[in-house]
């Protein structure tokens, strides 16, 4: 069955049947890499990704832009530190050529021949992109014949580079990343292998809320963790202690647990925890039943037992999704729960994939990412195409198919 999802044009199909050649192409990329105060990329991870689809093109005969946000500029105010001139050299150096930089690009007006790739300095700075203005969008769309979107990681925001100029280009494509993120979570959210069993832990259920409602409708199994973990147990009628946890989503929580077993579906039973008085480095952690938390006991991890039992559900499962960590596992003596879930993901031969900031630093600690079948490093995008919430940059994809 070909899920809806997967309905948008492709940049490989189009390099396949010849159709880039000699054609003006506009990739907008995810080149928002983290950088030090001097402006040195400290991980350049997504550049490294992007060269995929700028390769492709370039083998196929085009003339290549690429642009991308990066940091939180003011529009119509460019300051040195919005500059992609770091990111521009570094594609220069992962390509083994000259990539020059392009300011002040919307009306055009600079050199590009076939075989060129230039970047467009940060399109965040362009008056209009914010608020998806048409003006600036049918200009975007004159530079180019073809628009590559391959930025997973903004498809969830309509921007003029990720919505407004997919409307007026004359052909509009998904690239490579993009596509291979919609194929994992469409694999993963449409058409699961199950059971199905999904974690979402990390710290605070009302942050997570509305991908707890949906998922509970879709899993064979939901595992909470962490602080969102703690508000889950005072729904079960436990005290928490001082841990952190959300009286107000109590019962939201409530209604999540019945929906579960309504359907037919099950929450693993948490039965112990590993408490501290404080959120410290030096801490010392103490193992206890949930029974037993008195009132100054802060949670920060789940205990042997009950990671016993989340162990099992992954032993089971055939699909994994997984957002947040379920302990405070920057802290090694609050991490135990968390390595071993990691561990138990990572061994499973199941279709996994998991994404979340937080996740991706456990999942870096515990030096599993081989063995995750699919890291998105979208963070929003991610949660809210999980929540089965239309992503606006893909919606105007599958329109112009
Ligand atoms: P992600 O970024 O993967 O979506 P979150 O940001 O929701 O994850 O949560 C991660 C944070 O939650 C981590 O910094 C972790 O220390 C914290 N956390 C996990 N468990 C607890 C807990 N029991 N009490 C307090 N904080 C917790
Ligand atoms: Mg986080």
């Amino acid at each position: 069955m070909l899920t809806p999802l997967l309905k948008v044009k492709r940049l490989n199909e189009l390099a396949a049947t010849g159709q880039l050649k000699g054609k003006r192409v506009f990739i907008r990329a995810d080149l928002n890499v983290p950088q030090d105060e001097a402006g040195n990329i400290t991980e350049d991870t997504r550049i490294r990704a992007s060269i995929p689809a700028i390769q492709m093109c370039l083998d196929s005969g085009a003339a290549v832009m690429v642009t991308s946000h990066l940091g939180r500029p003011s529009e119509g105010a460019f300051k040195p530190e919005d500059s992609l001139a770091p990111i521009a050299h570094r594609i220069a150096e992962l390509l083994n050529r000259k990539v020059p930089l392009i300011s002040n690009w919307v009306d055009g007006g600079f050199d590009l021949a076939v075989g060129d790739v230039v970047i467009l300095e940060n399109c965040r700075v362009n008056v209009g992109e914010k608020k998806n203005t048409d003006e600036l969008a049918k200009k975007m769309a004159a530079l180019c014949d073809v628009y590559v979107n391959d930025a997973f990681g903004t498809a969830h925001r309509a921007e003029a580079t990720t919505y407004g100029i997919a409307r007026y280009a004359k052909v509009a494509c998904a690239g490579p990343l993009m596509a291979a993120e919609l194929d994992a979570l469409s694999r993963a959210l449409a058409e699961p292998k199950r059971p199905l069993v999904a974690i979402v832990a990390g710290s605070k259920v009302s942050t997570k809320l509305t991908i707890l409602k949906s998922l509970a409708e879709k899993v064979d199994e939901l595992i909470v963790g962490g602080g969102i973990a703690n508000t889950f147990i005072k729904a079960m009628g436990f005290e928490v202690g001082s841990s952190l946890f959300e009286e107000e989503l109590v019962p939201a929580a409530k209604k999540i647990i019945d929906k579960l077993s309504r359907r037919g579906a099950s929450l693993p039973i948490i039965s112990d925890v590993v408490c501290g008085k404080k959120l410290d480095a030096n801490e010392r952690a103490t193992t206890k039943n949930i029974k037993d938390i008195s009132k100054d006991d802060m949670i920060f991890d789940l205990g042997k037992d009950s990671v016993d039992e989340i162990v099992k559900c992954i032993h089971n499962a055939k699909t994994i999704i997984w957002n947040g960590p379920i302990g405070v596992f920057e802290f090694d003596q609050f991490a135990k729960g968390t390595e071993t879930m990691t561990r138990a993901i990572a061994d499973s031969p199941a279709f996994s994939l998991a994404g979340g900031g937080d996740t991706i630093a456990a999942i870096e600690k515990f030096k599993v990412a081989k063995d995750i079948s699919y890291i998105s490093t979208a963070g929003g995008a991610f949660l809210e195409f999980a929540e089965g919430k239309k992503l606006p940059a893909i919606e105007i994809l599958e329109r112009r198919f």
